[in-house]
This record gives structure tokens, C-alpha cells and sequence, in this order.
């Protein structure tokens, strides 16, 4: 028998396990979602712990090189995620250290603009329309979210994964977490998962999904890395002046194995790096080995493209690779299926849940987007069905694959642990379970935190009467 395919099992000692902190709330993965539920549940007055496995805040946001935070305004040009999504940024804009279209041209339709905007970030402009969209440094940005669980006095532990919930029926007591420490448990009067994989599901007997059909973009792990040394100017020259040559060679590259395209950083002073936002189609999102396979890959698909470009094109002769993302980029994995299953149905009804805690723009489905501007989303879709006391504020939502595929984003995930946090901070005032928790209440907090939320006794009536598409939808992020 191959010895990966071993079906032995063997029986681990029971053992003592030592208690290191008890808290009001535990937040488990330290990404979007995390920072979002933890600031908001530390602020909301919960003595609250965020538990990180790498050394740094920001998840996919910072260490996978993501450094993009899209899909802010609705095609009218309206904000519609705000709150700690726009403290991030608005933190970043002081040390200059972020690139985003000004609010006099969110929404604009003037045909220059939105051609300069789409040179600059693709992102920058959705269905004809200026749109907003944040370029984020993200070494300024792991600093940033570090000052911000600071301030909200979250204990973090970071290089320690949290291993196992510590179950007790349908209620989780805790968290075990493991690192250089050796394994140890926290406590906790409610636990969030934020890990983006779902990593407690299977322990704590959440229900999940982890299907997602192999042409979808979630389906797709990712390897980015950063070159420097670029000369943009006349790499932009060149593809200006021969567009011809310019797509042959990126036929060339592709047809080597290397990759063919690349987005610029517009970050001040970055003006000579360029980003490779890859994708490798894999068959699971956290198995071991499917993880170490892709990450070989990536390694042996960056030196190819690297050497292709130095090669090959004008502007890349004094380039180098300045860095590797320090973590495997993943857009999606496990799903749970929750109290409220977000579907793509609901992309299409437009109409607000009762216990609407987010709005969030549908702008890549083209003109299905332009018929229904915004999807609304439940309270409902952050609880598992089976345990009392558990929250989901990551992209493990509970979703189906389609609805994953577009709100899986930055900003939507921070969106859903502004609303877990703070649900679990009031949840625990008013000494009720988080499923309990007083929905208007909720609604009337993340408001006064700046989350934009509908009339919920309104049905929305929309007709959308402008002009017909030129372009077609994106979604490639
Ligand atoms: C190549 C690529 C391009 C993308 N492009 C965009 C884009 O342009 N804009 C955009 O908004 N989104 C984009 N996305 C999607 C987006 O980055 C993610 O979906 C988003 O970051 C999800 O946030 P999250 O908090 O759910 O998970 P993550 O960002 O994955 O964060 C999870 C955090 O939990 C930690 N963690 C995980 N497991 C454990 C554990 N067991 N114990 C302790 N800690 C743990 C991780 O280290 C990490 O910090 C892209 C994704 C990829 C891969």
C-alpha cells in the first residue's frame, strides 16, 4: 500500500491541559473577518482574545497579497460598505499609504475618466462607472490593524493556530490552541470562527460544503508575487506603442508555463513594482498535501514568468522578485450551511432581510447587476444551526457557490465580523444567547458604527431605466 494512502489510525493519550486565559469572546484567524469581529466585539465592551497562526494581522489582505479592497459604492456611486472597512483606509490615507478614485467620481459615467480609472486598477471601474476601490500598502496595513486591536484592548496570541473547539454538546467552551507554547486552551463565553476555512467546522459538527465547480474563480489557489525594478514607463510605452507584439508575448508566456499579465501597485513611490496574481486550479482548499503541491508549483511557475519577462520584455531587464506571498492565497473552501443559506436566488430578489446586517453592491454580473444594484445580508447566514454559542464571520459564510463567488471579497468579510463582534458584545450584555440577540438593537449599534442598513419594512421596488452595457463583467479578482 502507497504510504499516503495509510487508513491506520492510532489513539492519542488523553492529557491535562493547561488554561492560559479566560475571555468573554475568542476570535479565531486573524484576517478581514477577525479583525473585523474582534475590534468591533473589544469596542461593544467584550473582553476579547484573536488568535492568529502567523505573525501578522490582515490574512489574504496583507500576507496573500491582496491587497485590493473593491467593490465599495453601488453603480449610482453610492457607499454602501463603510465602517471599519473605511477606518482601515482612512488610517492608510494618512500616511499616504493607499490609492482610491476621489468621491466626486464614484459613479461617474464620463467615458475619460472612466478610461483613466481602468488603466489604473481594472477594479477602479465596474459596469461602464467609475467605482470605488482601495489600493493598499500592506506592510503599512499589518501595522495599521495591529494598532487597531490595540487600541481596542484585544488580547491577540499570534503564531498560534486554534486547533480544536472544546465541545460540550452543542455549546463550545473554548478553543485549544497550538504553538511554540506547547497546546493549551482558552476559554470563552462565545467563539468566532474567522479562520476563512472554516478550520473548528468539523470538530465543532457544523454543517458545511466544500464543493465548488472547477471553472468557478473560487475554485483557485494562488501563489502572488511582487517584481521590482520594473521600468514602467517603458514597459507602458512599449505596450502602448505595440499591442500586437505586446499580446504575442504574453501568448508566448503563457504558452512557456509562465504567466502572462500583471497589475501595477499606484501606491506613491511604488512606481517601478508590478503584482502576478495567479491561479491554480487544486482539488481541496486545506489538504496538506494538495497546500505543499501547489505551493511548489507556484514557486516553479514564478521563476518561469520571472524569466520570461526579464527575457523577453522591454522594461523588465533590471528586475527582481521582491517577494512571495508568505501565505497560499485561497478564495474559498469550506462553506457552512448555516441558519440562512445565502443563494443565487437572493442575488437576484433585492429585498432586505429583517436581520439585514450589511449591504453589500453587486457590480460584476453585468446587466444583472444594473437590475439589482445590492444584495442584502442576514444575521441568520453567520450562525451554524447545531451550536448555541458559535458565530461565522469569514468567507465561510453560509452561502452557496455562486453568492461565494462574488462576496467572498475583503470588505464584505470584514463586513460579516463588524456584525458577529458586535452581536456577541450586546448578546453578552444583555446576558442573552447570540441567537437571542435583539436585532433591532444590533441594527441601531452597527449603525452608529457606520454600517449603511436599509428600511427593513420597505420592499425595494427597482427598475433600472439607463443605458445598456458596453463592457462585459469582470469578476477576476
Ligand atoms: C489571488 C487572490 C486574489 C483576490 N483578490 C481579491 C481582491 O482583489 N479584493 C478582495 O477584496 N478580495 C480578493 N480576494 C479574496 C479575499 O482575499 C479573501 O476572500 C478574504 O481575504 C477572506 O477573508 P477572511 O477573513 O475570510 O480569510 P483570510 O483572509 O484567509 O484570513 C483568515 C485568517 O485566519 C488565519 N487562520 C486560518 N486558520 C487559522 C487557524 N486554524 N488558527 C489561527 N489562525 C488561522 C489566517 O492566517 C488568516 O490571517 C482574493 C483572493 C485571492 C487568493
Amino acid at each position: 500500500m502507497a504510504k499516503n494512502i495509510s487508513v491506520k489510525t492510532i489513539k492519542e493519550r488523553a492529557r491535562e491541559t493547561k488554561v492560559i486565559r479566560e475571555a468573554d469572546v475568542i476570535v479565531v484567524g486573524g484576517g478581514p473577518g477577525g479583525i473585523g469581529a474582534a475590534v468591533s466585539a473589544a469596542r461593544n465592551g467584550a473582553d476579547t482574545v484573536l488568535i492568529e497562526r502567523y505573525g501578522y494581522l490582515g490574512g489574504m489582505g496583507t500576507g496573500g497579497l491582496v491587497t485590493i479592497i473593491p467593490l465599495l459604492t453601488d453603480y449610482t456611486g453610492k457607499q454602501q460598505i463603510i465602517g471599519l472597512t473605511q477606518e482601515w483606509i482612512d488610517r492608510l490615507i494618512a500616511r499616504n499609504a493607499v490609492d482610491f478614485p476621489p468621491e466626486e467620481h464614484w459613479g461617474s459615467i464620463d467615458k475619460e475618466l472612466v478610461r483613466y480609472y481602468f488603466q489604473r486598477s481594472f477594479f477602479m471601474t465596474r459596469l461602464d462607472r467609475v467605482s470605488y476601490a482601495a489600493i493598499i500598502d500592506a506592510e503599512i496595513s499589518k501595522y495599521i490593524l495591529n494598532e487597531m486591536v490595540e487600541e481596542a484592548g484585544v488580547k491577540v496570541y499570534c503564531h498560534a493556530w486554534g486547533t480544536e473547539p472544546i465541545m460540550e454538546g452543542n455549546h463550545c467552551k473554548g478553543v485549544i490552541i497550538e504553538s511554540k507554547s506547547g497546546r493549551q486552551a482558552i476559554l470563552g463565553k462565545v467563539v468566532i470562527d474567522s479562520t476563512g476555512d472554516g478550520d473548528l467546522f468539523p470538530y465543532a459538527g457544523i454543517e458545511y460544503e466544500d464543493n465548488i465547480p472547477p471553472n468557478f474563480r473560487i475554485a483557485n489557489l494562488a501563489l502572488c508575487f511582487w517584481v521590482d525594478g520594473v521600468d514602467l514607463k517603458k514597459a507602458n510605452e512599449y505596450r502602448q506603442k505595440n499591442p500586437h507584439q505586446f499580446m504575442e508575448l504574453s501568448r508566448k508566456a503563457f504558452e512557456s508555463g509562465a504567466f502572462g499579465g500583471y497589475f501595477t501597485s499606484n501606491l506613491p513611490d511604488q512606481d517601478s513594482i508590478v503584482w502576478f496574481h495567479n491561479r491554480y486550479a487544486n482539488k481541496s482548499q486545506v489538504d496538506v498535501e494538495e497546500l505543499t503541491r501547489v505551493e511548489f508549483e507556484g514557486r516553479k511557475k514564478m521563476m518561469k514568468t520571472y524569466d520570461f519577462f526579464k527575457k523577453n520584455m522591454p522594461g523588465f531587464e533590471k528586475s527582481f522578485i521582491v517577494l512571495s506571498a508568505p501565505q497560499l492565497g485561497t478564495r474559498s473552501s469550506r462553506r457552512m450551511v448555516g441558519e440562512y443559506k445565502l443563494t443565487q436566488k437572493d442575488l437576484s430578489d433585492n429585498q432586505p432581510f429583517e436581520d439585514t446586517i450589511a449591504i453589500f453592491p453587486d457590480l460584476d454580473r453585468g446587466q444583472e447587476s444594473l437590475n439589482h444594484p445590492n444584495m442584502y445580508i442576514p444575521y441568520r447566514c453567520l450562525l451554524p444551526k447545531n451550536v448555541d454559542n458559535m458565530l461565522v464571520a469569514c468567507r465561510a459564510f453560509s452561502s452557496d457557490e455562486h453568492v461565494q463567488e462574488w462576496f467572498n471579497l475583503i470588505p464584505h468579510c470584514i463586513a460579516f465580523g463588524e456584525a458577529a463582534g458586535t452581536a456577541s458584545a450586546l448578546a453578552l450584555k444583555a446576558g442573552v444567547g447570540i441567537k437571542q440577540v435583539d436585532i433591532k438593537a444590533l441594527q441601531k449599534q452597527l449603525s452608529k458604527q457606520g454600517v449603511p442598513l436599509p428600511d427593513v419594512t420597505k420592499k425595494v421596488d427597482y427598475k433600472y431605466t439607463g443605458p445598456a452595457l458596453t463592457t462585459p463583467p469582470f469578476g477576476a479578482h
